[in-house]
């Protein structure tokens, strides 16, 4: 069987860098999809393949029926863009200026299509249900994993298995890890209002300026000296705006940043002592504030027994050269609300160009991935799918 899924796949590889591709020339912001969410559905339609839209928003869920009985299996690929110039040098370059496919969601989507096909083709082999979710909006917080929740995607759903292209490793990579693997990724906005006045007079202001200068200091002290060295956590502050003509002092000082825990405890522990720094050193300078701090998505963490089952899934993939741990990662993922409600895992698949020594990061203007990585993805996570009834 997993022999007739993977002779499939290949057969199909050309078909899943065309669509990576024309999805990379089409990228859409998240909770603006809509385009690319149409691509999906009808990609299914035209294969005869149960599907619905506008799942908790522009998301899409496909089923696929397996000829005999057995567990519901989710495999999940979000489909959202980001608000970055391409600055590649290559034919499939971005057509939208200023949006581009920088975080290789293209990828995922290409191959969850393109496995979810296959496994269609050989529904009469297989056992259970397969149910595909194309996921909108994970990059921009609330994200859309958990509205396709709320809208039903995970009903009836036994185990659900999802990847991340990862091009800080090379191809044939896999990364696992069991318990918390990828951060709670919060954000905050902090208003200092002090009393404004000429630049040669400051004894009759609150200098809103020094004292957002104050905070920023004070703030390190949280993870320097407040957070168990053996607990990760972290405590940016990304943006500093106190705009004045040269000789006015400022009334006003915004700062904004993003808080990175693991344990519910310690992001609670951390957001209290961010309100008791903040008060105090407003206090300090007769200054008033304002402090938002708005949850982002909850740590991804990853379920023992499926992680390991995973593990094994992955030896089976001629393709992959290298199973092993990641290390913590502190960037976000909404898939960890499924993992909340579901038994599961998320695992890297390594996706490193072989033109670069080392692959531009996530995010960056030059992004790319090695469009190999997608058919050891879809290999990995069809048997996963496949060989989870008897887990
Ligand atoms: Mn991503």
């Amino acid at each position: 069987m997993i022999n007739n899924l993977f002779a499939k796949l290949e057969g199909y590889y050309d078909e899943m860098v065309s669509i990576r591709r024309y999805l990379h020339q089409h990228p859409e912001l998240s909770f603006q999809e809509y385009n690319t969410s149409k691509f999906i559905q009808s990609y299914y339609e035209e294969l005869n393949i149960e599907v619905k839209g506008q799942v908790g928003g522009n998301g899409v869920v496909a089923k696929v029926y397996g000829k005999k009985p057995g567990k519901t299996v989710a495999l999940r690929a979000d489909f959202d863009a980001l608000p970055i110039q391409d600055e590649k040098d290559v034919p499939y370059k971005s057509l939208v200026p200023g949006v581009m496919h920088a975080c290789g969601h293209d990828g995922h989507t290409a191959t969850l299509l393109v496995l979810a096909k296959s496994l269609y083709e050989l529904r009469d082999e297989l056992e259970g249900t397969y149910v595909f979710i194309h996921q909108h909006a994970e990059e921009f917080a609330p994200g859309g994993a958990a509205s396709m929740i709320e809208d039903g995607c995970l009903e009836g759903v036994d185990v659900i298995f999802g990847t991340h292209l990862w091009a800080s490793e090379p191809t044939g990579t896999i990364q696992y890890r069991t318990g918390p693997i990828m951060a709670a990724a919060d954000r905050f906005e902090i208003e200092i209002k002090g009393k404004g006045g000429h630049g040669a007079q400051p004894h009759k202001t609150r200098d809103a300026l020094v004292t957002a200068s104050q905070l920023v200091v004070n703030l390190q002290q949280i993870v320097s000296r407040k957070v168990n060295p053996v607990d990760a956590a972290v405590v940016t502050v990304a943006s500093f705006i106190a705009e004045n003509a040269f000789n006015v002092i400022a009334d006003k000082a915004k700062l904004s940043g993003t808080v990175r825990t693991f344990k519910e405890e310690l992001r609670q522990f951390i957001e209290e002592e961010m309100e008791r720094i903040i008060h105090g050193t407003c206090y300090a300078s007769e200054s008033t504030y304002q402090f938002d701090f708005i949850r982002g998505y909850p740590a991804v963490v990853n379920h023992e027994k499926e992680t390991e089952f995973l593990i094994r899934c992955a030896q089976v993939v001629p393709e992959v050269t290298n199973i092993e741990e990641t290390e913590l990662q502190m960037g976000g993922e909404d898939f960890a609300y499924y993992l909340e409600n579901t038994p599961g895992t998320f695992f890297f698949t390594g996706a490193r160009p072989m033109r670069e020594e080392v692959g531009y990061p996530h995010h960056h203007p030059k992004f790319d991935i090695d469009e190999k990585a997608m058919l050891i993805a879809a290999k990995t996570l069809g048997t996963a799918a496949v060989n989870v009834h008897h887990n």
